[in-house]
């Protein structure tokens, strides 16, 4: 997935969560991963749910800041989840096998309207010879997608009831 999606979806899930808008200046923690793009780390260590298990407990023991160093904590977990469309190990070093969510929403033919095709490829790394790259329409990312509607319309409920009753007077 590009930096740009990386930084932009869970920033927005972070403002309708309530956070204001200049968390977005903090949004480069969730392509530090990808830092590590040219090294023999990325896609293993750096995409590591273990690793940035460790990086985060620490992130949020060490700042005094606890809301702000929930966010950072959100930006960099959010990376690994969203790559997952293509290949990651995200529980290196626990086991160096890579996995890749398939999740693609496809239309087989005219009269099958949608099929979502979810399953969870495994594969050692000496098997990996090809690097896909997730993108913003697969289901995993559409999920995050819905998941930051609920919580703008969890935060604006109030707006909507009102909006609503307007309507139906
Ligand atoms: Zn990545």
């Amino acid at each position: 997935m590009d930096p740009l999606m990386h930084m932009l979806i869970p920033s927005l899930m972070l403002i309708a969560m309530g956070f204001r808008k200049r968390i977005m200046l903090w949004s480069f923690f969730a392509i530090l991963p990808d830092a590590l793009y040219f090294t023999e780390f990325h896609r293993n260590l750096s995409h590591s749910l273990v690793a940035l298990g460790f990086v985060s407990a620490a992130i949020y023991y060490l700042m005094k800041n606890k809301r702000l160093a929930a966010a950072l904590v959100f930006f960099l977990i959010s990376h690994p989840i969203l790559d997952i469309g293509g290949y990651v190990a995200v529980l290196y070093p626990v086991t160096d096998n890579y996995f890749r969510l398939h999740s693609d929403i496809i239309i087989r033919n005219p009269q099958h309207v949608l099929d979502f095709d979810t399953w969870l490829e495994v594969i050692p790394p000496g098997q990996l010879t090809m690097v896909y790259d997730s993108y913003p329409l697969q289901t995993i990312t559409v999920l995050f997608w819905l998941l930051f509607i609920a919580a703008l319309a969890l935060a604006e409920r109030q707006k909507i009831i009102k909006g609503v009753k307007g309507l139906l007077h």
